[in-house]
């Protein structure tokens, strides 16, 4: 079996990486380096947790998504997980710790209500403003996102994974498995498109249901009188009325990051990345509510990124043709089930798991 993968970010080179251990031969194309620095995976760190509460479906994979990382990590040689459990602060609304505790209690996972006056204890940069109840849990963590497709991308180019950078696909056939390059011609037996952002460049038909959307964090450097309970913290999700911030505190030489986790739903990977007020100004917001003496943080970096989102956020692995596959991240989840889904793919295409089971088990509905 020779498969032609279109997309080098955490989806594609996992896929890459599961197929080979299976025997496979395949071709990695990126239209930029290896990994790119475009690709929405290759950012300093991703949040991963076993807590689901609004998508039902996905938790009961969060153990698996866990044990393919560790898997990937033995294979590489290091291990890119950071545990540091995680806080929930619900500035009014609902704070899901029902459906939370519903999810991880059979799972053997700790979690609890936090009372604010701990809360306040443990993060005294935390500001308490509007805060009406808390929760943590054990479980979640901090994946170095970076890192994992930098040693990932060496393991399979060591392991004799046909390796293309700077190869941009023009144009594919997924009756005959060819990808066009320039003007080479690649034959494969199947084409698998993981083509993150740029998806509907390769197949026009999904605009419909695959949405680009651009998305800017803020990296940031904390005053010094709040930098040691800042190394101590846990990752954070602070939810607002108007806004819904992730929070990664800097650990092990990465740098503290906050993000929105709300979809703008605009854009396309192909466009610029210069930060606007435009874009800043939400996740600014998040900051200043969020952060007690945030006039003394300094702005390190305002990143823009873009991912895919579907209106129902799942992720989407189906046939696109007779010999394709498309797989597509579709969330702000997408990188902690990302190696999860490429090693569900690779098993489907090597046929250890039927073909017809796949699509609904990626969208978390099995
Ligand atoms: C700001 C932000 C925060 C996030 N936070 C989290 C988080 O905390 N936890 C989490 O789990 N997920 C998070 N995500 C989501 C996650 O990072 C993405 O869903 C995931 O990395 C997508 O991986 P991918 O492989 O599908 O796409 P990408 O990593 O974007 O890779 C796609 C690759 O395809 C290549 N490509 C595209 N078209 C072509 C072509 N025609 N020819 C050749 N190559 C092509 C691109 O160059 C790119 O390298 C976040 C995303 C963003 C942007």
């Amino acid at each position: 079996m020779r498969v032609a993968i279109i997309g080098a970010g955490i989806g594609g080179m996992s896929t890459a990486w599961a197929l080979r251990k299976r025997g496979a031969e395949v071709m990695l194309f990126d239209q930029g380096a290896i990994p790119s620095v475009t690709a929405s995976s290759n950012d300093e760190h991703r949040i991963t947790r076993h807590t689901y509460g609004g998508l039902p479906g996905y938790a009961a994979l969060m153990p698996h998504a866990f044990d393919t990382y560790a898997r990937m990590f033995a294979d590489i040689g290091a291990d890119h997980y950071l545990p540091t459990g995680i806080i929930y602060a619900a500035r009014g609304g609902e704070d899901h710790y029902d459906e939370v505790a519903a999810d991880l209690s059979p799972l053997g996972i700790a979690h609890r209500r936090l009372p604010l006056g701990e809360l306040a204890a443990r993060l005294p940069f935390v500001s308490l403003n509007g805060i009406t109840s808390a929760f943590e849990a054990g479980g979640s963590g901090i994946l170095f996102a970076g890192r994992i497709v930098r040693d990932l991308a060496a393991w399979l180019a060591e392991n004799g994974v046909e390796m293309h950078p700077h190869s941009k696909v023009t144009a594919i056939d997924t009756e005959a498995a060819t990808v066009t390059v320039g003007d080479r011609v690649h034959s494969a037996d199947l084409v698998v498109i993981a083509a993150g952002a740029w998806v509907t460049n390769l197949l026009p038909g999904m605009a419909d249901r695959l949405k680009p959307s651009r998305q800017l964090v803020l990296y940031l450097e904390p005053p010094a009188h709040h930098a040691s309970a800042w190394a101590e913290a846990p990752v954070m999700i602070d939810v607002g009325p108007d806004f819904g911030a992730y929070i990664l505190p800097p650990r092990n030489g990465t740098r503290l990051k906050i993000g929105d986790h709300r979809f703008t739903r605009i854009g396309h990977g192909d466009d610029d990345r210069i930060a606007t007020d435009f874009d800043i100004a939400p996740v600014l917001h998040a900051a200043q509510t969020a952060f007690k003496d945030f006039d003394q943080y300094k702005i390190l970096e305002p990143k823009v990124c873009y991912y895919t989102v579907t209106d129902d956020e799942r992720f989407v692995i189906e046939k696109a043709g007779s010999a394709a596959w498309l797989l597509s991240a579709c969330s702000g989840h997408g990188f902690k089930l990302g190696a999860l889904m490429g090693e569900g793919l690779a098993r489907t295409i090597m046929g250890d798991a039927p073909a017809g089971d796949v699509t609904a088990w990626a969208a978390g509905r099995r």
